[in-house]
């Protein structure tokens, strides 16, 4: 089945906001079968909305649409909407309620352009979709077989929408071929690399109807296979379990999606801490990220200068003075520091040259992991030149050590148990 999605607004075109949206979207859609098949962004004027809607309608029938439903003038995609499929708006009495218990609980004035924000659309193959997030409501419009949905553009409420309301009305209505995918997780070489590993293999996936897209981002790459209909889940299964073998030595997981999501399983109810150099916080940002890492995140030192590093984290100033701040040994004394510290069973920690620029240790980088029972280790990296993927790649590098070393560990207990 197969979807088109209009994002609204003129920040989008001009970059101000980048549409993130779309991309969550064709990512759950994927998940429930759906393919999407377009997706356009267009300006706050009324007249590209409707030709946009037009153009979609003539080739799906499923057109999901966010944004244009602040309460504010520049806001238009309710009139459009409403016009459009000759559905007046009307007073909708459970969202004036709902939007002003909202302006209550906030303590914040009920203005006249927040009351105008329970003017609805009405009429028959019309339905309202609360949003408990917000004041702006989600809006489902069915016209000759074909459905068309309008979300908020606020991420979370547009999402919280997708899950509650869109997507399983959708489901109820729409037949989909029952698809089917999983995830490899690839650390330590990129996606030409792992291809030439795959080699005859990947060609000889298309005879066998199984998908293979490669999802690069900086230090990583996701391998997903997906196939569609009856035994999708055994063929996709058995794709995995070869893909895995041919890839061995980097494959980080079948399971998780994320090193992040492994470094969590992996935590089993031991407590982890970081000391962040060039990654800034980006480390713990990933982390908090979780729900629930407070269960096993102790927290992160940002310790920029050698003054921070030393005081914040006790690493000798004699070490940094030998060796540099951009060193193996000041990276693990950082990872020490950090642990003994924050009072927790493992510790990453980053130091290294970020960049941009063209002195010849850019791009070095030292990640140290500290752990139980004297457990330790510290890595070298050589990167490019440019700071955020610079940034990125420590973030990754550091959360996939950390994982490996936490699993290695997991190993050794094992065997002792045994
Ligand atoms: P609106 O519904 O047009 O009032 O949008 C509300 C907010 O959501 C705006 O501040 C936008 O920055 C944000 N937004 C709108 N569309 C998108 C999108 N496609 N992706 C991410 N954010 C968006
Ligand atoms: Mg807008």
């Amino acid at each position: 089945m197969n979807v088109e999605i209009i994002n609204v607004g003129d920040e989008l075109l001009l970059g101000q906001t980048v549409d993130t949206n779309s991309a969550w979207m064709g990512l759950l859609l994927a998940h429930h079968g759906y393919a999407v098949t377009r997706k356009v962004v267009v300006s706050d004027e009324p007249q590209a909305l409707r030709d946009a809607l037009t153009e979609s309608l003539q080739r799906v029938r499923i057109v999901l649409i966010t944004g244009g439903l602040g309460p504010t003038r520049d806001d238009r995609t309710k009139e459009v909407l409403s016009d459009y499929f000759a559905a007046p708006l009307a007073m909708h009495a459970p969202t004036l309620e709902a939007v002003q218990g909202y302006f209550e609980r906030r303590g914040l004035p009920f203005l006249e352009v927040n009351r105008l924000q329970a003017m609805l659309p009405t009429g028959p193959g019309t339905a309202i979709l609360p949003n408990p997030r917000g004041t702006a409501q989600g809006m489902w419009f069915e016209r000759d077989g074909a459905v068309v949905v309008s979300m908020p553009g606020v991420p979370h409420e547009m999402k919280g929408l997708m899950e509650e309301e869109v997507v399983p009305r959708l489901n109820a209505q729409f037949e989909r071929p029952v698809r089917y995918h999983r995830t490899l997780l690839c650390y330590g070489k990129g996606e030409s690399y792992l291809s030439e590993m795959l080699g005859e293999w990947e060609i000889g996936l298309d005879a066998r109807g199984v998908a293979l897209a490669y999802l690069p981002s900086f230090g990583q790459v996701r391998l997903r296979l997906s196939a569609t209909g009856e035994g999708a889940r055994a063929l996709v299964d058995g794709c995995v379990t070869e893909a895995a073998e041919l890839l061995a030595p980097y494959v980080a997981s079948t399971e998780h999606e994320t090193a992040a999501a492994g470094v969590e399983a992996a935590a089993a109810g031991r407590w982890l801490a970081a000391a962040e150099s060039f990654t800034g916080g980006a480390i713990a940002a990933a982390l908090t990220a979780i729900p629930g890492a407070s269960q096993w995140f102790a927290g992160s030192v940002t310790a920029y200068t050698e003054r921070a590093k030393r005081e914040l984290l006790g690493v000798p100033a004699d070490v940094l003075a030998e060796h540099t701040a951009v060193s193996a040994p000041v990276a693990l004394a950082m990872a020490r520091g950090v642990r003994e510290r924050l009072g927790a069973d493992w510790a990453v920690a980053t130091t290294g040259y970020a960049g941009p620029g063209d002195s010849p240790e850019v791009g070095t980088a030292f990640i140290a992991v500290t752990g139980p029972g004297g457990r330790e280790r510290v890595e070298e990296f050589k990167w490019g030149r440019a700071r955020e993927v610079n940034i990125q790649r420590g973030v990754t590098a550091a959360l996939h050590l950390i994982w490996a070393e936490m699993r290695a560990e997991e190993e050794v207990c094992q065997k002792k148990v045994v």
